[in-house]
């Protein structure tokens, strides 16, 4: 049997929350102070899931990168995986605030979503 001991990230009363697992079954949850708090532990021990943030590389743009995010959590064993994947995408300019630059990265059912714009470079037309 092992005992986790969390505190809850879901809201400011930042609850001590312990989880009892006995193999991959939870036995008991103690110390939260709502049902949103116990599942979020449950899923934490369980499947802990994260939200990435990292930055892209643009091409054509006023800047290098731009910053992106998962539209959603993603399993935490797969965050490595996704960033030495996103380290090697180039996106090209004018990209806006919460344009989706990936669909569906390595299979996830996430989105990456640019949390940042960046503009194109002017380019001249020749005479
Ligand atoms: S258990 Fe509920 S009340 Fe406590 S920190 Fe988590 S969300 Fe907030």
């Amino acid at each position: 049997m092992t005992v986790y001991k969390l505190t809850c990230v879901i809201c400011p009363l930042s609850c001590s929350v312990e989880v009892e697992v006995e193999g991959n079954r939870v036995k008991d949850v103690r110390g939260f102070s709502c049902t949103r708090g116990k599942e979020w532990a449950v899923e934490e021990v369980l499947s802990p899931k994260r939200v990435v943030m990292t930055v892209i590389q643009v091409r054509g743009g006023k800047e290098p990168v731009v910053s992106v995010k998962t539209d959603s959590p993603i399993p935490k064993e797969r965050i490595r995986e996704l960033m030495s994947y996103l380290a090697t995408l180039e996106v090209e300019a004018p990209i806006s605030i919460g344009q989706v630059v990936v669909e569906h990265p390595l299979g996830l059912k996430t989105k990456i979503v640019a949390t940042g714009s960046v503009e194109a470079v002017e380019t001249r037309g020749h005479a």
